[in-house]
């Protein structure tokens, strides 16, 4: 694909992100050869600095690129550096931008980005509209000469009724197909990965629904608390951190009807069916049968003392945000009809790992009755991180008299594939949206549709009248009511046991 001549302007730019990972994402770029032969950035935050002391910050001196420069040759890395400029806002993001407007116009003839440029808003989520209404203010919304862009960092709001102002503040002043939504943390290969798992395998796709389907089982476990983010994370909580963006994402990949083709708009279009045909939670007895919630508490890790939720730095000692949340739910459609679904994520659990588990029905007629194994263990196992991969679990019979069947894997691994370097997300992601590609970007019906799904469960947690708040020792997989919830297998799976 091609990528044109741009510029790109970051607000919030004295930030953590824009360190971390924005810059060094491009500096990737800039080493695999993948920037367009015109390109420069433009930081700009309320922070006072210079061009030399942004890119001393960002770039030279910065920590997060130091492992990266130390063995390149100074004129290299200035060749980048170089690209790199800063514009002092002053005190205000909501006062006007004719000066900044001015700026952008300078550099753009100056270095030739074909007034093509895409603005990224990496500052709190209060300040994605005033930031958009002032761009609009000065021009710089319209596409007339060259195209405009731009991208806004999760979360994409805090409830159904946050995001929707959220989405019609920006589309007040930027259409809807300029606007991209960023969530990195499904990685380009994963989501492309889950795809071609399902479609372009004739042995998975026919089986891919109710008649051959028992239920569905989606992990994603983190083994750390929630280190320095306590203060941001008491405000959040697993199910609007994680579940309302990741999981569903997740969920919609599995869920969706075959796309038409693989252009964005074909992709997302099947994503946000399979959002909308979710069951949404409506009465008291089903949120309280098919939602858990449950909060880490103090315990020892490998000898290792580690601190309950309530006592983390920033945590509300009385706090009632969940770290664990394992959701039941149903999907109103043709081909998942009475399946159940069953998603939890976590912290603190015993192992970093996503999977998706696709448990497949018993055989119709069980010959071989005393063989041992529980046919249900046909299963089809999704890795989605760590050790990216696919496994299948199916019955064999053990070498010897009678029927005795037992378990076998195959298993496969993508990082056996991978001879060519893989882009890191935000790379993948950054490069995606320079080129106009927005298949991995939110639209705003997805997110508002994933909010549908969650938003009666937030409100039923706050204000349910029997609402329960289990603990589970940090390092352990959840709380034990939530097998439970699995109704006759009566467990998950544990992602550590092969
Ligand atoms: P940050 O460091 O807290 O903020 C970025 C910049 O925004 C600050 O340097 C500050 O620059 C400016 N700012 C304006 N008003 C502010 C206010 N009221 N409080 C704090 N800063 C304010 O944020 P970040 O970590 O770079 O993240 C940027 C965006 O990405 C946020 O929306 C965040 O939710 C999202 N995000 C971040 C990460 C991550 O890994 N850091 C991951 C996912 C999503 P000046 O004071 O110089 O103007």
């Amino acid at each position: 694909k091609k990528t044109n001549n741009q510029m790109l302007v970051i607000f919030g730019a004295s930030g953590d992100l824009t360190a971390r990972k924005l810059i060094p994402a491009l500096f990737n770029l800039y080493v695999a050869k993948q920037l367009p032969k015109n390109f420069v950035v433009l930081g700009a935050s309320r922070s006072n600095l210079t061009d030399e002391q942004f890119r001393n910050k960002v770039v030279y001196q910065s920590p997060y690129l130091k492992a990266k420069i130390e063995h390149l040759k100074e004129n290299y890395i200035k060749g980048f550096a170089d690209r790199l400029f800063y514009e002092d806002l002053g005190s205000d993001y909501t006062a006007e931008y004719t000066s900044l407007a001015k700026r952008i116009s300078t550099l753009n003839v100056a270095n030739g980005t074909d007034n093509n440029y895409m603005f990224y808003l990496s500052t709190p989520p209060s300040l994605y509209e005033p930031i958009a209404k002032n761009l609009a203010d000065v021009g710089l919304n319209s596409q007339e000469e060259g195209w405009k862009r731009v991208i806004v960092e999760k979360p994409f709001g805090y409830s159904l009724e946050t995001a929707k102002k959220l989405n019609t503040g920006l589309q007040q002043y930027f259409k809807e197909p300029q606007i991209y939504r960023i969530d990195h943390y499904l990685g380009k290969e994963t989501v492309q990965n889950l795809l071609v798992t399902r479609f372009s395998n004739s042995i998975f796709e026919p089986l891919w629904n109710r008649n051959y389907i028992h239920h569905v089982e989606i992990t994603n476990a983190e083994s750390v608390g929630v280190e320095k983010r306590g203060g941001y994370y008491d405000k959040s909580g697993a199910l609007r951190d994680m579940f309302q963006n990741h999981l569903m994402q997740i969920v919609s990949l599995v869920v969706m009807e075959p796309p038409i083709g693989d252009q964005p708009e074909e992709i997302r279009n099947e994503k946000v069916k399979a959002l909308k045909s979710l069951r949404i939670m409506k009465d008291e007895k089903t949120f309280f049968d098919n939602t858990i919630r449950a909060q880490y508490v103090a315990s020892e890790i490998n000898g290792e003392k580690v601190k309950g939720y309530r006592e983390e730095d920033g945590v509300d000692p009385n706090s009632t945000t969940e770290t664990y949340a394992a959701i039941k739910f149903f999907v109103d459609n043709w081909r998942w009809e009475g399946v159940p679904f069953y998603v939890r994520t976590a912290k603190r659990m015993p192992t970093k790992v996503t999977e998706v588990i696709i448990h497949f029905k018993s055989p119709h007629h069980q010959i071989f009755k005393d063989s041992g194994v529980n046919n249900k263990d046909n299963k089809l196992i999704i890795r989605i991180q760590p050790d990216e991969g696919v496994l299948i679990k199916f019955g064999v019979k053990v070498p010897g008299q009678g029927f005795k069947v037992e378990r076998a894997n195959l298993d496969f691994y993508y990082s056996s594939l991978a001879q060519t370097y893989v882009m890191e997300a935000y790379e993948r992601l950054l490069l995606d949206a320079m080129q106009g590609d927005a298949t991995l970007y939110a639209r705003a019906d997805e997110v508002e549709a994933a909010w549908e799904f969650v938003d009666p469960i937030l409100n039923y947690w706050k204000n349910g009248k029997d609402v329960r708040m289990y603990g589970y020792a940090a390092g352990v997989w959840g709380p034990e009511n939530a097998d439970e919830l699995i109704d006759d297998l009566g467990f998950w799976r544990n992602p550590s046991s092969n």
